[in-house]
């Protein structure tokens, strides 16, 4: 666990770096004093801790095995910011992993808990797909598409509205 001092020392670093950076992701409130909007999240146990300063760039569930087994249920739920918004502190262990797609990606998960986190896609960089239950605030996920509904299990109920790709994302 991180002490109190680290953690305040951690998001003043945090702060000034996304200051400096300049990218847009400050908004005026009510009162017209800039705010951060930071997305928070963590780990079971508490060991791993993020923030992710933007919003999420699109959400989807994907059915294919992988996110199966990484979710050990029907589909995983995933929310995809700029990868260079988030900041995480605790140890994570990284899987490299070749996804159903053929795609390799990083999964990462909490070394101590085992909570799955996060993917990282090795041919989008600049992407990294969140899974939302370990946000702190899952509620205002926005699933656009399944993808690999091919893969889906008729147990597996998802809101028949959305489009369903049979693979992939083309
Ligand atoms: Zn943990
Ligand atoms: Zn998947």
């Amino acid at each position: 666990m991180l002490t109190a001092a680290a953690v305040v020392l951690y998001f003043t670093i945090w702060l000034n770096t996304t200051h400096s950076r300049g990218d847009g992701c400050q908004v005026q409130s009510e009162t017209g004093e800039a705010r951060m909007t930071a997305v928070t999240g963590g780990c079971a146990c508490g060991a791993v801790r993020y923030e992710i300063a933007a919003e999420p760039i699109r959400g989807f569930y994907c059915q294919c095995r992988d996110c199966q087994r990484d979710t050990g249920s029907g589909h995983s739920s995933v929310a995809v910011f700029p990868s260079a918004a988030m900041r995480i502190a605790g140890d994570v262990a990284e899987h490299l992993r070749t996804a159903d797609s053929g795609a390799q990606k990083r999964k990462g998960f909490c070394r101590n808990c085992g909570s799955p986190l996060y993917n990282k896609p090795l041919n989008k960089p600049d992407l990294i797909g969140v899974y939302v239950g370990t946000l702190d605030d899952p509620s205002g996920f926005k699933p656009q598409i399944v993808m690999f509904a091919s893969r889906g299990h008729s147990w597996d109920h998802l809101d028949p509205a959305l489009p369903k790709l049979p693979n992939m994302r083309p």
